[in-house]
């Protein structure tokens, strides 16, 4: 069996949907199963519908809930030619359901509200993907896996339960596929032992892929994109990209790691422990041969690749008693870091100080000073941006930094990172 995933922007209107149908059409009679995201921007549109209820915002919440309706009616007027179909129905009941939710009492755990409202996305085009193969002649199924993958109850972020999931995946979703080709089910979902609805995390449909790959022994797993396959960098920062054509799983490891963007980091070592290679295709243009990821190391240094960040912060933090940075204090400046949950770009120290790269717009600069006020002096420097290269050699290294003035440089014998400030800005 192989597994399929289908993201976002693979589904976004009816011709995407219709694109779909004719991927799976070219593995005619294999067995597949298809693991789908939300439509389009619907994820993000349903975290502002939970805003909206938590906020006791009536009228905004009804308006967004509209919107998101008249959305997915306008895809599936795009599909099926007349109104009868049952998955009409099905969708207007979610929205309806949705709507009556503000009237109900609500969780005092945000969280766990937003996982039952976020979750409504990926169901929704599930459905929709399904009822729509259906009318085209594939021999599909729909399977929940909000009742197959077991997660614990950190609501947004579940950790998967393996051996759990594998029996309820063998037990339930394995023999689906007596009487069907093609299984459809939904990214980035989980469920508690109680059987409340989870999520695994932003962007976790990949490794929703990666875990049903695993518990099914699956041959291989594709995740179709709107790019060729993995380039070396991304696009918007930087011209001249070249598609990787194969690289190791330990590669694609360092590289999300770094902040590559194209796989969830989660999908890739479960795959690897059971060596199911994963290919990054694109959806455009099928029969190409996009990117595999896979056991061998060969070529991973053959293309050097490269992770941009922008918009970076420096902190340099110094003890005010000047006593030196040693494991005392750093385990202090970490402990206070993890309170507001503060995520690490780049780290490193001197004798009296400890410093630090982080995503400007993902922290709350005043907060993170106050944080540190008591005892330490804190510093900053912003307008920075963080490239990492690995398999660098000295030509790439000399394009990449010419015009930067250099903050903080770090080497290891594959990977050399820069903090560096654009002199031109
Ligand atoms: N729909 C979810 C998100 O946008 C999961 C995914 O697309 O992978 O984050
Ligand atoms: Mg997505």
């Amino acid at each position: 069996m192989k597994v399929f995933k289908f993201g976002g922007a693979s589904v976004k209107d009816p011709a995407a949907v219709k694109n779909v149908s004719q991927i799976l059409a070219l593995f005619n009679g294999q067995k597949i199963t298809v693991v789908v995201s939300a439509m389009g921007k619907t994820t993000n549109s349903l975290e502002l519908i939970v805003d909206a209820l938590w906020n006791r915002e009536e009228a905004k919440y009804n308006e967004l809930i509209d919107e998101r309706l008249q959305f997915h009616l306008s895809i599936l007027n795009g599909l099926f030619s007349e109104k009868h179909y049952s998955i009409y129905k099905k969708v207007e009941d979610i929205f309806e359901q949705l709507k009556q939710k503000f009237h109900l009492p609500i969780s005092e755990n945000y969280d766990f509200e937003y996982d039952q409202i976020v979750s409504l996305g990926e169901v929704l085009s599930s459905l929709i993907v399904t009822a729509f193969l259906k009318e085209e002649g594939h021999l599909v199924d729909w399977a929940d896996s909000r009742k197959l993958i077991r997660t614990n109850n950190l609501y947004r972020e579940g950790n998967v339960d393996w051996n759990k999931t594998e029996e309820l995946i063998h037990t339930r979703f394995e023999p689906m596929f007596k009487d069907s080709n093609i299984v459809i089910t939904q990214g980035f979902l989980g469920h508690t032992s109680e059987g409340f609805t989870t999520t695994l995390g932003r962007e976790g449909s990949d490794y929703t892929a990666g875990i049903f790959a695993y518990c099914c022994n699956a041959e291989s797993v594709t995740i179709w994109k709107d790019v060729p396959g993995m380039l070396n960098a991304d696009p918007k920062w930087f011209d001249n990209t070249v598609k990787l054509d194969s690289i190791s799983f330990k590669e694609a490891i360092e590289l999300s790691y770094y902040g590559a963007t194209v796989i969830h980091p989660k999908t890739i070592k479960p795959l690897q422990n059971k060596g199911i290679p994963l290919y990054v295709k694109s959806f455009i243009d099928p029969n190409a041969d996009g990117t595999v990821i896979q056991e061998s190391m060969e070529n991973d240094h053959l293309i050097p690749s490269f992770i941009f960040k922008m918009n970076q912060i420096l902190l340099s933090i110094t003890p005010k008693d000047f006593s030196f940075i040693v494991e005392e204090n750093l385990s202090d400046i970490f402990h206070r870091l993890a309170t507001i949950n503060a995520k690490i770009n780049l780290m490193q120290n001197s004798a009296l100080s400890f410093s630090i790269a982080l995503d400007k717009d993902k922290i709350d600069l005043q907060k993170l000073l106050n944080l540190f006020q008591d005892s330490f002096n804190v510093k900053y420097n912003e307008n920075l941006e963080l490239v990492t290269i690995r398999h660098f050699d000295q030509a790439t290294i000399d394009r990449v930094t010419e015009g930067k003035e250099i903050v903080v440089e770090q080497k290891t014998k594959q990977t050399v990172r820069f903090l560096m400030r654009d002199l031109s800005k």
